[in-house]
Order: structure tokens, then C-alpha cells, then sequence
């Protein structure tokens, strides 16, 4: 049994620490259900994490239900540390602090600088501010979600399409003495998804599902076994910029038709106004309104998006193979109104027709900052984890 102990695979080890954040306290018999291994081996997995100081294990509040023992519960400790997320969205970047095991500390909106420079040297003085207010606190992990294809490894931003940002070194900017994870913002919202259905499904497990977040463009983040998909490459998911019209619309990533310039929220109130949305003050939310109050011209736009959407989606589940599809993004507030035209293109689908799918509205704008700190929150548990194998 020793020799099993040491050789645990540790992406169980992580997806138990993930369950326990989803769920704590939670007894160690329902960990091992959702783990989908025997109770015996929790015991194994659990013994190293408890003995470093990573969980605790106590009896819970409720403890005047039924008769006998009490359930004992395992949570995460954490009380010194905590994590920092930053959304660097197109328009607005939202900044957040939180413990490991979720609770939100401090979270703030700012308006997104045109430029990487001044974006990043404010993100470094906000990160600065918020260190002096929690003496007692130590950051341990910054993670920042991006508009765009980035290098995990080198903390780096490829390409962010709508901001005109190309190759910019944010971990090596911000010069932080933590690491610093730089994220594409779909795969960020991907693994918050991932958290909030190990919270709330009734398996408490992420499983496989594709997540479309559609707001100023579209990004798709694929996780499959509870595990973010990236490809050799890092550039996984961009089914953006996929071209669904031959000679359609110009994109700002330089080619003709992609699919988010017919089914994201900015090309829907393009779309809406029937000219270009740049110069436009007229936000998604107020088309979605006017649709609401019976607007013809609204109602037909968020159409002909839930049709465009729907095409994309068909083509990422017959690319991809995993049919459970959540939309995210800006676009979920006209969910009403998308979804049946959305569906409806996938049902036409060759794939659509083969196979079992779902496509689920997801949360409008949680993923964002959530997202960000999700990805420092992953890091730092990949930490935890190789630290208890090599003590192991
Ligand atoms: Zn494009």
C-alpha cells in the first residue's frame, strides 16, 4: 500500500482539492463518490495534505441532525494567503482579491487603458495598493485573464484582436516578485465553469463541456475530464475567428467573415444599428431591452445572432466531439431570444442530428473577475500539490 501511496497520480490530488473548495466541509466518503475512487484510497491522498497543513479536517457547524456521529468535513486552510485576479477585458478591467478558499476581499472596476504600458503599470500599482491594506495577508499568486491567445509558459499575451495587442510580455511588465499566470479570458471562464459545476451539479464534477463566452468577440474554452484543453500550441479555442462567411464582414484580426463578427454581443448591436458599432454608445444590454418591450427590430437582430451562433456552435461540437456546450458572456442577457434560434441551427447540423447536445445559458459576467481568480487559484493548487509529492 506504501508504494501505491507514492505513486497517486496528482491530477487526483488536484481535482480533490478542487472538490473540497467546491464543497467544504465535505466528509471524506463524499469526496471519494466524486472522485470516483475507493474510500480507502482518500485516506492515501489525504494523510500528506493534512500533515503539510493544506486541509483541515473538523466537525462542521450543523451538527443537531440525526443521530450518531456527526459528519467530519475537510476544508482547505488559508488563512495568510491570498490570490489577486485581473480581467483585462477590451472596455473595462475588473481587479479582485480573494482567500484560497473563495472569499472575495476587495474587487474594483477600472476603464481599460489603450495602451499594455499604462494598462499594466496601473494593474501593478493597484496590486501594490491592495498588499499595503492586508499587512497580515501574503500574496501568493497573481492570475490575469486577456482578450486573446496567450503563452501560459511564458506569461505572455499573443495577440488580443480588438485592443490592437500584439506580443506583450504582461508577466515580465508587471515584474512581480509571485508568479504570474497569464490566461486567454474564454479558458478562464472555462475553468470558473468548471468550479461552479463541481459546486452545484448534482456529481459535483465538471466532466467535458465547451464554453462559448461571447461579449466584444467570441473565445471558446474546451475542458474535458474536469481539465482545461490547449493544444500543443496554446492557441486552442480560437473558433473565433473561424470563417463562417465567405467574404463576409472585416474582422480586426485581418481576414473576412469570422464567426464572431455575426454572433458576438458587439456584432449584434452592430448589426442592430445597421453600421458600425465604434462609434456607437448603444451597449448589447439595450437591444436585449427593446427586444423585451416588443421591438421588432431588436427581436429580429438577436435572431438572425442566435442563428449565427447556433452555425458556429454546431461546427466547434462536430470539430470537437464534446456536444455539452454553455454560452457565456454578454450575449446570455438576450438569451431569451437566442436560444431557439440557436438550438435550432444546431438540430439542422449534421452533428446536431447524430448526437445528443445540450447548449445551457451560463453566468453574464461572473466568469470575468471569477475567472482570473480561478486561474491563480489553479497555480497555486498545482503548487500545493507538487510540494506534497516531493515531501511525499
Ligand atoms: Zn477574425
Amino acid at each position: 500500500m506504501s508504494r501505491v501511496s507514492n505513486i497517486v497520480p496528482t491530477e487526483t490530488t488536484r481535482e480533490l482539492l478542487r472538490i473540497v473548495r467546491a464543497a467544504q466541509p465535505i466528509p471524506r466518503i463524499a469526496v471519494a463518490r466524486r472522485l470516483g475512487v475507493h474510500r480507502g484510497k482518500i485516506t492515501v491522498l489525504v494523510r500528506p495534505l493534512i500533515a503539510s497543513g493544506v486541509l483541515r479536517e473538523g466537525v462542521p457547524d450543523s451538527s443537531g441532525h440525526g443521530v450518531g456521529r456527526p459528519p467530519i468535513g475537510l476544508s482547505l486552510r488559508s488563512e495568510n494567503h491570498f490570490l489577486i485576479g485581473v480581467n483585462i477585458g477590451v472596455k473595462q478591467t475588473q481587479i479582485g482579491g480573494a482567500t484560497v478558499d473563495g472569499k472575495i476581499l476587495f474587487e474594483e472596476n477600472t476603464e481599460t487603458p489603450a495602451d499594455p504600458e499604462t494598462t499594466l503599470a496601473q494593474i501593478k500599482s493597484a496590486i501594490h495598493r491592495h498588499q499595503r491594506r492586508l499587512p497580515d495577508r501574503e500574496l501568493v499568486v497573481v492570475g490575469i485573464s486577456v482578450a486573446g491567445p496567450t503563452d501560459v509558459a511564458e506569461g505572455r499575451l499573443l495577440y488580443a484582436p480588438h485592443q490592437g495587442w500584439r506580443d506583450v510580455p504582461v508577466a515580465r511588465m508587471l515584474d512581480l516578485p509571485v508568479p504570474v499566470v497569464v490566461e486567454n479570458n474564454a479558458t478562464a471562464a472555462a475553468i470558473y465553469e468548471s468550479q461552479r459545476r463541481r459546486r452545484n451539479t448534482a456529481a459535483g464534477t465538471a466532466g467535458d463541456f465547451v464554453l462559448v463566452r461571447a461579449g466584444t468577440g467570441i473565445g471558446v474554452g474546451l475542458v474535458v475530464g474536469g481539465e482545461v484543453f490547449r493544444g500543443t500550441t496554446d492557441i486552442a479555442g480560437e473558433f473565433g475567428h473561424m470563417t463562417i462567411v465567405a467574404g463576409g464582414k472585416s474582422c480586426p484580426c485581418g481576414n473576412l467573415g469570422c464567426w464572431e463578427r455575426y454572433a458576438s454581443a458587439a456584432s449584434a448591436v452592430e448589426l442592430y444599428k445597421g453600421g458600425t458599432y465604434r462609434t456607437s454608445t448603444l451597449r448589447f444590454t439595450d437591444v436585449v431591452t427593446r427586444a423585451h418591450a416588443g421591438e421588432r427590430r431588436a427581436q429580429t437582430t438577436l435572431d438572425r445572432v442566435g442563428t449565427h451562433l447556433g452555425i458556429g456552435i454546431a461546427n466547434v461540437i462536430c470539430g470537437l466531439g464534446v456536444p455539452n456546450v454553455v454560452l457565456s458572456g454578454d450575449l446570455v442577457h438576450g438569451w431569451k431570444f437566442i436560444e431557439a434560434p440557436a438550438h435550432a441551427a444546431i438540430a439542422r447540423s449534421l452533428c446536431g442530428r447524430l448526437s445528443r447536445w445540450s447548449l445551457v445559458a451560463g453566468e453574464t459576467s461572473g466568469s470575468e473577475l471569477g475567472g482570473a481568480l480561478e486561474v491563480a487559484i489553479e497555480h497555486y493548487l498545482l503548487g500545493v500539490v507538487e510540494n506534497v509529492s516531493v515531501a511525499a
